[in-house]
């Protein structure tokens, strides 16, 4: 297996990256084009005014009282995007979740904190748990996701809802698959499609895809149906994204949003990752994550510990060794979420055999997948030493990033509140 030579991406990620002749990743490329100056984020900052005046503008000749949608799920980044939206551009956003039924209790707590200090109004669609147990067990046996519902019904529900109350702007925080994979650039200015949504989200399915599959009824799809081009175009609702317009850096925005708004990261050690404070709100996460690990054979340490080498804040030695405590841990949350769908470990484990990369896994002798290739059994040569970016004088497992990252020599402190110093195996439907 071929590695980038700057993070820990294997050639085999999902989405696609490419490598360059300097064996360094899409995905890192890009990482470094938004840093270098030939973004003009003042010219973009003055379009995002645009289209939020505009957008005020249109609000107020429909006699409508919020001008803009923001879809929060309770994490960072919703924290973060309602707090410039608000404080900064003066706007009334309404706030959208669906919720998708597999809640931390984290999460609630972070949720009901972004409603309590926002002041904003607030709606939450809570998809039953009936249709959520036909549609993650049918996804998770076709695709290997049980979480398909959620990001079906995140990229759904708030143009429902835009729909129904005539609210022509979605507001998305980053464009996380740029990131990731560095496949569009800054310059194509993204916006939220139709098409997008299928294609990103939705793992190339529509919700009428399902009718029949699995007792999937007309009843079970509703949240996941985008409306029609004739509403989008009488409504005109356009979705866009902040990471266009704003220089987007997660860490500074979650440390922002600890100190304005008392965002709070979890202080226990997860799973499967050393950050402690992103995706706290998702309970199957670490599931979701562990199935990404037995098809590809990497997970969520190598996506943080990437987003780490990225930014200098960590050593390419000292993420090979989160990748190697983390990424292959069989969650405990496992069997919970087997029991909820009413299917063995065992089965859980043979739907997913065919899914898993050859390239990758191999049965031994007595029957047990292994993975052939890891990224810290390979040595550092030549072309990881070029690679290497300027190392930051924030590392992340410093004193002062006690509380985003688990250092298991330097663990954060406790804070009294159970949902924040204790894991839980089970998960919060409302
Ligand atoms: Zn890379």
């Amino acid at each position: 297996m071929r590695y980038c030579a700057r993070c820990l991406y294997p050639e085999n990620a999902r989405p696609t990256i490419i490598f360059d002749e300097e064996g360094v990743c899409s995905g890192c490329r890009y990482h470094e084009s938004r840093i270098k100056l030939e973004v003009n984020w003042e010219e973009r900052s003055v379009m995002l005014e645009r289209i939020l005046e505009e957008a005020k503008r249109i609000a107020k000749r429909n006699g409508n009282s919020h001008d803009c949608i923001i879809p929060v799920s309770g994490g960072k980044d919703s924290h973060y995007q309602v707090w410039l939206l608000k404080k900064k551009y003066e706007m009334n956003p309404l706030l959208v979740t669906f919720n998708h039924a597999y809640n931390t209790p984290a999460g609630n707590r972070n949720l009901y904190n972004l409603v309590e200090k926002s002041g904003c109004d607030f709606v939450r669609y809570t998809a039953g748990v009936d249709s959520v147990r036909r549609v993650s067990r049918y996804m998770l046996q076709t695709v290997g996701d049980l979480t398909w519902h959620y990001h079906a019904g995140i990229r759904t529900y708030p143009f429902q809802v835009a729909i129904e109350r005539n609210i022509p702007l979605v507001v998305w925080g980053e464009h996380g698959f740029a990131e990731l994979t560095g496949i569009v650039s800054l310059e194509d200015f993204v916006e939220f499609t139709r098409w997008t949504r299928k294609e990103h989200d939705m793992r190339g399915y529509e919700p009428h895809d399902l009718i029949g599959k699995g007792g999937i009824t007309e009843r079970d799809i509703a949240p996941y149906i985008y409306p029609t081009d004739e509403d989008i175009a009488r409504v005109e609702v356009r979705g866009i994204y902040l990471s266009n317009f704003i220089y987007w850096d997660a860490k500074k925005q979650a440390e922002i949003m600890m100190k304005e708004w008392d965002f709070a990261p979890v202080t226990y050690e997860r799973e499967r990752t050393f950050n402690l404070h992103g995706k706290i709100e998702d309970h199957a996460n670490d599931v979701h994550d562990y199935l990404k690990y037995i098809k590809f054979g990497y997970g969520r340490a190598t996506d943080d510990a990437s987003m780490e080498i990225r930014h200098g804040r960590m050593s390419r030695e000292e993420g090979m060794a989160m990748v190697n405590r983390y990424d292959a841990r069989e969650p405990s949350t496992l069997g919970t979420y087997c029991d909820f769908l009413g299917i063995s470990k065992q089965r859980f484990y043979d739907w997913m055999e065919p899914m898993r990369d050859k390239r990758l896994w191999q049965k031994n002798k007595i029957g047990i997948w292994q993975p052939q290739d890891e990224v810290f059994r390979h040595e550092i040569g030549d072309l990881e030493e070029h690679a290497r970016v300027l190392p930051s004088k924030d590392r992340t497992m410093s004193d002062s990033n006690r509380r985003m990252y688990y250092n298991p020599n330097n663990p954060p402190l406790k804070t009294g509140i159970q949902a924040l110093d204790q894991p839980s195996v089970s998960f919060m439907v409302i």
